[in-house]
């Protein structure tokens, strides 16, 4: 069963909290109690392939829910159509440094890891049940065609994405816009990205139209995809020596869910040493980490755009599993952030977020260095997110031994702009994408108003048969 971060909504099955997202008490959903596994239950797991894995690693979180039998196809099914044999290969950069490719999914970021876990695991409970959903999400670059193309095609769902007119790179705007599936609806919205957010969010916070439409979300507030990136963390680290060994992540981080799905691995008991968090210049969590405030700012642009984010939604996972699992406690800070925009937490939360967490942030100048180092060191190309995530592993990694493991969030050639300036190298797309420059594209620009937004979705269900 799953709890609310706020202690105020009802415990849900893992079905319900799949379908529905935020709970109703504006908190986020977390288990009741955490799974633990045994060091000799980890060290059954070395050897699987990735989707056997993955289905060993969620089992304990969908009891009740899904069969064994149900989630394996799932995960076989899932992970199907990624582009390498080992679908998320680790690549050793020397004798403690590795990376982990998280782009060889159809999107090429990490998100399709979850996304495509998603998009078949809903498909699996609506037909159970006989029902049908509407998506609305809102997408800063990735996130939107990781969605998208976990969500196309399929009959009972249809997807709304807002993304900023003008403020996504050519490249992610193309993987969105090019997928012309019938119940595929691309918002340029007149506005910025939080705009996209702000109407997304008013969007659920409308409970007749919400429940009206059977409205779902696609963003990392939803469980099920914290859950599917709880895997990669296990699968990297038994290739390095856990659970005999302690083993250290560095994350390049936006909204807190790929970071927090390594505190969740540990808490399932992968012995883990180091969760260490890279950001840009918005930087929110570096300040909290340094201040223990948590402030509201500005974002600014950078050039690593999935990060471009003022406040990290899942970080309410983390307080409430620092502060004891105390739901009012989490709801008065949150009531207090929506009145003031800043909260402050105590010494003892902070050395609890002390024994696990540190961070660094790079600006963009930074980052370009780092890509050319890596460049020139390894001949490694890194896009502009995993280059703050190696960066902050070799700027925080304690002494221990532990090897660390940086993340790579996505494909260097999503983001051919900046590794070019940084390393004077073209990369290039691969074959299932070389032609997307080409593609014909269909979206819809909207002025940036929530009742114009819910017009338009009212239209298209309409016109669809789907109210
Ligand atoms: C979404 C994204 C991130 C940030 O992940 P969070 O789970 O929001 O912390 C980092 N890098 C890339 C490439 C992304 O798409």
């Amino acid at each position: 069963m799953y709890i609310s971060t706020r202690g105020n909504a009802p415990e849900l099955s893992f079905d319900d909290v799949v379908l529905t997202g935020l709970a109703r008490d504006g908190g986020l959903y977390v288990p009741k109690t955490w799974p633990r596994l045994s060091l000799e239950e980890i060290s059954s797991l070395k050897g699987l392939s990735y989707p056997q894995l993955a289905a060993r690693v969620m089992a304990p979180f969908v009891a009740g829910s899904i069969s064994e039998d149900e989630l394996a196809k799932l995960a076989a099914k899932a992970y199907a159509n990624f582009d390498h044999p080992d679908i998320a290969p680790l690549v050793r950069l020397n004798d403690d440094e590795y990376v982990l490719e998280l782009f060889h999914g159809p999107t090429l970021a990490f998100k399709d890891y979850a996304l495509q876990f998603l998009g078949h695991l809903f498909d699996h409970i609506l037909k159970k049940r006989g029902e049908k959903i509407t998506i609305a999400g809102a997408t800063s670059g990735d996130t939107g065609s990781a969605a998208i193309e976990a969500c196309r095609d399929r009959d009972a769902i249809e997807i709304f994405i807002l993304h900023p007119q003008g403020k996504v790179s050519e490249v992610q705007r193309r993987q969105m816009t090019t997928v012309l599936s019938d119940n595929v609806h691309n918002i340029a919205l007149q506005g910025t990205f939080d705009d996209c957010q702000n109407t997304v969010k008013a969007l659920f916070d409308d409970t007749e139209f919400r429940d009206n439409v059977h409205l779902s979300a696609v963003n990392s507030i939803n469980w099920a995809r914290i859950l599917a990136q709880v895997v990669y963390y296990f699968w990297a680290a038994l290739q390095v020596g856990a659970p005999d060994k302690k083993v250290s992540f560095a994350v390049p981080t936006g909204n807190f869910g790929n970071v927090f799905a390594g505190f969740a691995a540990s808490k399932m008991g992968l012995p883990v040493e180091q969760l260490i968090i890279g950001s840009n210049a918005n930087d929110v969590l570096i300040r909290f980490i340094e201040s223990g405030k948590m402030e509201l700012h500005d974002v600014v642009h950078t050039i690593s755009p999935s990060m471009d984010i003022g406040i990290s939604s899942n970080f309410e996972r983390l307080l409430f599993e620092l502060s004891g699992r105390d739901g009012k406690k989490v709801s008065a800070i949150m009531a207090d952030f929506a009145k003031t925009k800043s909260y402050a937490v105590d010494d003892e939360f902070m050395q609890n977020l002390k024994q696990l967490f540190s961070g660094a942030r790079f600006d963009d100048v930074a980052t370009k260095k780092i890509i050319g180092d890596v460049y020139a060191e390894n001949k490694m190309l890194l896009d502009p997110h995993s280059a703050i995530g190696l960066g902050a592993a070799r700027a925080n990694r304690n002494n221990s031994g532990a090897p660390v493991i940086v993340l790579a969030t996505a494909h260097p050639a999503k983001f051919p702009d900046a590794v070019m300036q940084a390393a004077n190298q073209h990369p290039e797309l691969p074959p299932h994408l070389a032609d997307l420059l080409s593609r014909p594209e269909r979206s819809e620009i909207l002025q940036n108003s929530v009742s114009v937004v819910k017009e338009y979705i009212e239209q298209t269900l309409q016109k669809r048969g789907k109210s």
